[in-house]
């Protein structure tokens, strides 16, 4: 056996193993281990049990966490790495925001050693913010997906991306052709999906930004490519589908666009889904496709309130997202408190054990991947987070007469932010430590 190869920590375990909107008795659908052991061999669990002398014994390099908690790494299934540096910009809803600050913004990930420069960043803000996994967005610059992947297979960090197929409607810099995005994506595809834990997405940004020949192509590509991801955006904004309608009249509506082109399925994440058409929720259920739920986002450019009950009522699959640079904050926990608060306004709930499982396991599942990531049975691999209770002398007050978990949790999702994150491992390995 190769010692240098297992970690064995003690602490508190929380992780899911259900759906809790699909459970008849919420213990169905989550682990809490008060204290526990936590052992992982070759990037991989290899048991998460309850205390015991004995165990321990097994394991004399056992660390020690007593008083934090341990949960599966968050992750986000929408966000733009190239929006790390114009995060919260000032006053605009979707399209004008898109010319006045994103364009300009991804010019400059034509230079390899600047997408170098903010892949860094941004993979370190990811592990800061307790984020072990994403489904991101590069520019129209095959070179800005080489220097994420590059970063991310640096630590095998598992990451999701893609080059963006963008030929009109945006500034004449940021253009590609129908033909170049094609061969671009082709050989993205070739060099990086399934290279250890990287995987590639065909990106068309979304439907006003290509040309029919264009979105063929992507089909054509993901034709060839089944096991591919397909990730846009849909139903954003009302001006964006009012736009969407005049682009493309021939088509039923604004998924059908996506649909026609044979990019809608189950390996298709579609961010926002804010105004969809009850015939377009049909079309998501009926084709397995997912949405990605962007609630800072939303909510930043005033977007509209996104309805998480009826996707579960119609058993359509959602992942927790971020999507910065139009979302506000790299914090998951964030995600979550502004999720609730989305929900309250439109006379729903969001329970700690959904948002918590939506953040985790949740978002795994959407991403077709919660047979490798997303909680921590025994065979997964081993990416958790380290969460300190209070970070904060607030969230210490909150919790001084707090004694039952479900209350703690809440308080933790409503206040909690990249402060609660000690540190983060990523298969089997700490990455980051805020010590
Ligand atoms: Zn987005």
């Amino acid at each position: 056996m190769n010692q240098k190869s297992i970690t064995a920590i003690r602490a508190s375990f929380l992780h899911f193993l259900n759906d809790p909107a699909k459970v008849d008795n919420i213990e169905d659908a989550y682990q809490y281990i008060a204290d526990g052991i936590l052992v992982t061999e070759n990037g991989k669990v290899s048991s998460l049990t309850t205390f015991s002398q004995e165990s321990a014994d097994l394991y004399p390099q056992l660390e020690d966490k007593r008083g934090q908690l341990i949960m599966p790494g968050f992750i986000d299934t929408h966000i733009h790495y190239p929006q790390t540096e114009m995060i919260a910009a000032y006053g605009e809803q979707l399209l004008e925001w898109l010319e006045t600050y994103t364009f300009p913004t991804e010019k400059q990930f034509s230079d390899k050693a600047y997408a170098k420069k903010i892949s860094q960043f941004f993979v370190n803000e990811l592990l800061k913010n307790g984020t072990t996994s994403a489904l991101v967005f590069g520019t129209v610059h095959p070179e800005s997906v080489d220097a994420l992947f590059e970063e991310a297979d640096k630590i095998d960090m598992r990451m999701i991306a893609g080059k963006v197929m963008m030929d009109r409607n945006a500034p004449d810099y940021l253009l590609d052709t129908a033909q170049s995005s094609y061969d671009q994506s082709k050989a993205l595809i070739d060099k990086w999906h399934n290279k250890g834990r990287l995987q590639y997405a065909i990106t068309p940004r979304f439907a006003p930004t290509s040309t029919r020949e264009q979105l063929a192509m992507a089909g054509k590509l993901k034709a060839e490519y089944p096991d591919v991801y397909v990730q846009t955006h849909l139903s954003e904004n009302k001006d964006e589908i009012e736009w969407v309608k005049s682009l493309f009249p021939e088509r039923a509506g604004y998924l059908d666009v996506y649909d026609h082109y044979g990019l809608v399925g189950d390996k298709c994440v579609f961010a926002h889904c804010i105004h969809l058409t009850e015939q377009e929720w049909q079309t998501m259920a009926d084709s397995d496709s997912v949405i990605a739920f962007c609630p800072t986002s939303n909510l930043f450019l005033g977007s509209g309130l996104f309805n998480l009950e009826k996707a579960d009522d119609i058993k359509v699959r959602v992942g927790l997202a971020t999507d910065v640079g139009g979302g506000t904050s790299f914090s998951q926990l964030q995600s979550l408190s502004e999720a609730y608060k989305i929900m309250q306004l439109q006379g729903q709930t969001l329970s700690v054990f959904k948002g918590l499982y939506m953040a985790t396991l949740g978002s795994a599942e959407s991403l077709s991947m919660a047979d490798k990531v997303g909680n921590l049975t025994a065979g997964k691999e081993a990416d958790f987070i380290v969460v300190d209770w209070a970070a904060t002398d607030l969230q210490a007050l909150r919790l001084e007469n707090s004694t039952n978990l479900q209350d703690k949790l809440f308080a933790l999702m409503m206040l909690g932010d990249e402060r609660n994150i000690q540190s983060t491992y990523v298969a089997g390995k700490l990455v980051y430590s805020a010590a």
